[in-house]
């Protein structure tokens, strides 16, 4: 197909950043359509009436192109740049700005940790533009790391290395095991460094700089109508929300009270497909905080996120969340609900009739039990839920929590169990490498043994059932160790790791032999290493 030669009037399909003909394919629909602050300065302070506020990027002393997703830059029609430090590596650090691109930052709030944080908006990101891209789709691409903005608050508007290449990595990796995300499509070294006290123990160092590229078609949180409404700025609230049903769900038709109800219920529907997934691959966000929460359903804003290994309901990566667990991942559905309630008070001026928003709600419990059953049967295999199954599900997470089980491994390698094994040995032989303690499992004889019966009365083949379970049982996640690996390889210089990464993570439910070992269990080292276990909000 490559080799047929193109139409000469044909349009290149991958354009340059820089190509001066890429600029009629972007468009600033936000800036356009909503209202801004009027004040053009970078220092912070609070902002009024307004959705945004124009903000120019910092420029840095020595962008570097570290690494490039291809499939994004295929979706938006930009091709990958030729060279690491050339006039594209200058736009993604935020060094130059091309003609066409009017970069704003975006103003919201939120409730953090169950509070009410009043102001935070984009404080170290801002959209460059928005590109319409080769399937005529508007994406936005947002700059983290670009510099202060009047959202900073004291904070430098800088994002360290370590932090930026895992939200490239996770979020490219989180839409190919099919979850709801914002994607990445670059990872700039600035040469510049950034002062984090990582530890919060009063041990700041010297990181690394880098900004990430992110893209999705719209960055809009929960968090900017909470703003609107906690200060009454109820004719930018109906424009911010009229704004996103034209741009983003024109199908639900010409907004009034009776669609805003229906495009509240269809984002509660989207939160539960989200978080049922997040519960199905075992990822753990860190900050459900309603600025963190996307409008569009997507995951959003990866910071201190981590991935299940020991199958624990209240495992929590983030160490400022430790305490009080509340982002915890077990505790992930109902904070995605209390999170939506937040959303309903701030959307309650233009649906005034309580039951519409009651009905949004229960909307999101309906939906959410409906794919968390459903994707605990996939992971299972069991044809259909039936009576039974509930109780099976109840007990398996029980039984989970007996010994450290890793949560990849063993959905993964249950599509492996011998259901005719006469002896207790060979039934559990397929889930050892699953066990942290190289206990025997003991533990999980019972539930196995209960899990085989029923199998044996499911009409499906044991072929046909592991099709189906390996296709919603990923082999392959961004463990926190290996994203680790990836960012210490890449700090000297080395990006082999993370690129190799980055291929394996294309196809996370193929067996893929050859890379084994980024399957394996978190090695011992890796249970208390700084970055690996534990993560912190500092980045
Ligand atoms: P997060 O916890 O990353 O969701 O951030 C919460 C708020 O703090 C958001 O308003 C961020 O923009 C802001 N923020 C986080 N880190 C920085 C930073 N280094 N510089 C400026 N603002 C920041
Ligand atoms: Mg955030």
């Amino acid at each position: 197909m490559n080799d047929i030669p193109r139409h000469p009037l044909a349009p290149p399909l991958h354009l340059d950043l820089c190509d001066p003909l890429l600029a009629g394919r972007f468009d600033n629909s936000f800036v356009r359509e909503l209202p801004a602050d009027p004040l053009q300065q970078d220092f912070p302070r609070p902002v009024r009436n307004a959705c945004y506020s124009r903000v120019k990027p910092t420029p840095v002393a020595a962008p570097e192109l570290l690494a490039w997703a291809d499939a994004v830059g295929a979706t938006l029609g930009i091709a990958r740049p030729d060279s690491a430090t050339g006039a594209a590596a200058e736009v993604l650090a935020g060094n130059l700005v091309l003609p066409g691109m009017q970069p704003y930052a975006a103003r919201y709030g939120g409730h953090q940790f169950g509070n009410w944080a009043g102001q935070l908006g984009d404080g170290r990101a801002l959209t460059l533009v928005e590109v319409i891209g080769a399937d005529g789709r508007r994406r936005e691409l947002q700059l983290k790391g670009a510099g202060r903005t009047p959202y900073s608050r004291r904070a430098d508007g800088r994002a360290v290395l370590r932090s930026s290449l895992r939200e490239f990595l996770c979020s490219e990796a989180m839409h190919y095991l099919g979850v709801p995300t914002t994607r990445a499509l670059s990872l700039v070294a600035t040469g510049e460094p950034v002062e984090r006290d990582m530890f919060y123990d009063g041990n700041a160092q010297d990181e690394p700089g880098a900004v990430v590229c992110r893209v999705a078609p719209s960055f809009v949180r929960f968090g900017n109508f909470e703003i609107l409404a906690a200060h009454e700025e109820l004719d930018e609230l109906k424009r911010l929300a009229d704004y996103v049903i034209r741009t983003h769900h024109p199908e639900l038709g010409a907004p009034s009270p009776e669609v805003y109800a229906r495009w509240f219920e269809e984002i509660c529907r989207r939160t539960a497909v989200m978080v049922a997934d997040w519960m199905r691959v075992g990822f753990v966000h860190g900050v459900m905080n309603t600025d963190n929460m996307s409008i569009l359903g997507l995951t959003i804003d990866y910071g201190p996120y981590g991935w299940l290994e020991g199958y624990d309901l209240g495992w929590t990566p983030n160490t400022t969340d430790a305490q009080g667990r509340r982002y915890c991942y077990g505790r992930q559905p109902e904070i995605a609900q209390w999170n939506l309630l937040r959303l309903a008070a701030a959307l309650s001026p233009l649906i005034p009739e309580r039951a519409d928003l009651e009905a949004g709600i229960d909307t999101y419990v309906r939906v959410y039990g409906e794919c968390a059953r459903r994707n605990m049967g996939e992971k299972l295999g069991l044809g259909e839920f039936a009576a039974g199954d509930d109780a099976l599900v109840e007990e398996l997470i029980e039984a989970l929590h007996g010994a450290e089980t890793d949560m990849t491994l063993f959905f993964r390698r249950l599509a492996d169990l011998p259901l005719d094994a006469t002896d207790d040995a060979a039934l559990i032989a397929p889930l050892r490498a699953a066990f942290y303690d190289d206990g025997d499992g003991d533990h999980l004889l019972p539930w196995l043994r209960r899990y085989a019966e029923r199998l044996r009365s499911d009409p499906q083949g044991i072929a046909a059932r592991r099709t189906r379970m390996n296709r919603t049982n990923p082999k392959y996640v961004p463990r926190n160790y290996l994203a680790q690996l990836a960012i210490d390889a890449l700090t000297a210089g080395d990006a082999s790791v993370l690129e190799r990464l980055l291929k394996v993570l294309e196809r996370p439910y193929d067996e893929q032999p050859e890379h084994e070992d980024l399957a394996a269990r978190r090695p011992e080292w890796a249970r208390h290493k700084a970055g690996c276990s534990a993560l912190s909000c500092s980045s």
